[in-house]
Parts: structure tokens; sequence; C-alpha cells
């Protein structure tokens, strides 16, 4: 089979390499979709922390299971790519999203950016209907929507979403669908038009928010976030960066705010979200901009890079 290999930041290498062979409890996938996603796109350019090369990128994934002894060979799932420990306490408490040990698909281990994959049944969710576009798409929405979960939004409460790439995007539709009066700050021309063409979502005009999400990883973004809190609100750091963070703590106080991150997502979210694609709240069509085959994977990060392509959700499609 075909497999595709960051051997060092900036070279995307092809290889023949053998079949993985599957154990009890493991099922065999074929590949069917890979989105592309900013720890890709950072992992490839060599500035994402605590990553280790050779790599095997990719963990947006659509799959059609092959072998398996839960599921039906034919059928698409996709991954909770967050592979936990099951022994530590965030696990114990079900926060596998935040598991002292864990082991991110595509990040920390070998990812989906090959023609087969073999992972364990527990990570794995059957689409019962819904299409491999869909299910590329599963996983990043997911981290909107345990960052919203985070927020414990009330309906009709002013939020304000900090970035609009495809985490700040789909943040966005959530939110509108969880009942929130949104507004956008994104300083791209070609993002804004996109949010308020496609999600009839305004540039942000007010002064407090009552919940702020920031989805940038930008330090002065998040930075300039702590002056949206409302009094009472709270502000969800999804985005990541490498800095300190530092804010006021009198104006942090005199709002009695509430600062959360928001890791990853678990089952709860992922559910959540192949539940929305069930009941059609969400077109998946909206938001895959660009798809590339088998033969132009050495050269995707080159072209997802250029500002010039307006990339808002990549995809490499390895169905023939
Ligand atoms: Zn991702
Ligand atoms: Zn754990």
């Amino acid at each position: 089979m075909q497999q595709w290999i960051c051997n060092e930041p900036g070279i995307l290498v092809s290889q023949q390499v053998e079949m993985p062979q599957r154990t009890p409890g493991f099922s065999l996938l074929r590949v069917r979709n890979i989105g592309i996603c900013g720890t890709d796109i950072h992992a490839f350019a060599g500035n994402q922390p605590f990553f280790s090369y050779p790599r095997i990128l990719g963990h947006e994934l659509a799959v059609e299971i092959v072998e398996s002894d839960t599921f039906s060979p034919g059928e698409l799932a996709t991954i909770i790519p967050y592979f936990n420990c099951n022994s530590c306490g965030a696990c114990a408490a079900g926060k596998s999203n935040c598991c002292e040990n864990i082991q991110v698909f595509g990040v920390h281990t070998d990812g989906g950016m090959r023609e087969y994959i073999v992972v364990e049944d527990r990570y794995i969710l059957p689409g019962n209907g819904l299409s491999a576009d869909e299910l590329t798409l599963v996983e990043p929405l997911s981290i909107a929507a345990h960052g919203l979960r985070r927020a414990a939004l009330n309906p009709g409460e002013k939020v304000l979403v900090m970035g609009a790439g495809p985490i700040g995007l789909f943040t966005i539709l959530l939110a509108k669908i969880q009942g929130a009066l949104v507004e956008v700050a994104e300083p791209n021309k070609a993002r804004l038009q996109f949010c308020t063409e496609n999600l009839r979502v305004a540039e942000a005009s007010s002064t407090a928010f009552n919940t702020v999400i920031d989805a940038t990883g930008n330090l002065n973004a998040i930075e300039s976030g702590f002056a949206k809190i409302a009094h009472g609100g709270k502000y969800i750091l999804i985005g990541l960066q490498k800095q300190a963070i530092s804010f006021s703590h009198p104006e942090f106080h005199k709002r009695e705010a509430t600062l959360m991150s928001s890791r990853n997502a678990t089952l709860e979210d992922f559910a959540y979200v192949m539940n929305l694609f069930r009941d059609k709240k969400i077109q998946a069509e909206k938001f895959i901009s660009h798809r590339f085959t088998k033969n132009q994977v050495p050269d995707i990060f080159t072209k997802i890079n250029d500002p010039s392509e307006q990339v808002i959700k990549a995809m490499i499609s390895l169905a023939e």
C-alpha cells in the first residue's frame, strides 16, 4: 500500500509499504478521505510544539471498514483520534480528551495519510448513513462542539468568536444552532466575507459578550479578548499558542470572569456532531473548498499555504 510520510519539516514523501496487520479488538480500515487541519500544516512547517519526525500526518478521517470483529465490512466510519490510557485521573473522570498520557493519531503516533490503517474498535464510530465528506468533518466540528459544551451557552446570549479559520467557522455554526447571538472578529477580509455570506454572522461591533471564544491561537488576539468579556462572562480558549498569556487581574476580577481551555473532544461531542449531520443541520459541502487526489499529495501543503487559494477546508480523497 501507499503512504505519505513527513520525514522532516517541509518534506512529504510517498512510500510503498506492507499492509498493516490487524489483531483482535482492532479493525483494518481503508482510508477514504483525509481532512487537512492547522495541526498538519504546522507540523509540516516544523512549528508544531512537541512534534517529532518522521511522522505520518492526518487525523480527520473518513474510513471504510475492511476487516473487523465489531463492524460490517463496507461500512463507512470516522475515528476518534485521541487515544487515551483509561487509567489516569482524567480518564477516570470521563475526560479522555485531556488524558495525561494521550496519544493523538497523526500527532504523537503515525496517522491516517496512508491507504490502510489499523485502529482499536473503541475509537471507531460507524457513520450510519453519513457520507464520507460529512465523516471527514466530524473531528474538527467536535473540537468546536467541545469548546461550546465548556461554554454551556444559554439561548440568546451574546457570543464573540475570534478567528474564522475552520475551527472558528464551526464554532460560529454550532453556537448559532444552539441559539446564541454570534459576532465574529476576523482581520482576513475573504474569511470574514465567507462568514457573513455563508453563516449570516455579523462582524464584531459590540463591546461586551457573555462568552468569548478564541479560535485564533494567536497571542495578541487572545490577550485582546479579555477586554471583550462581559461582567459575569467567560472566556474559552480553543486555539493554542506557545507563549505565556498575561491580562489585568483587576479587570478580570471586577468581571468575576471565568477562563477555560478546551482540548480535543470526547465521544459525547462526536455523537452530538454526527446527530446534527443526520438531522441535516450542517451542509458539509459549504466548507470543503479544496479536494486533492493521491497524485497531488506531495505538493498539497504548498498549495494550501498560498493565501490566494483562500482555503476553507482541504481534503485528500483516496477513493479511486
Ligand atoms: Zn484537526
Ligand atoms: Zn488517561
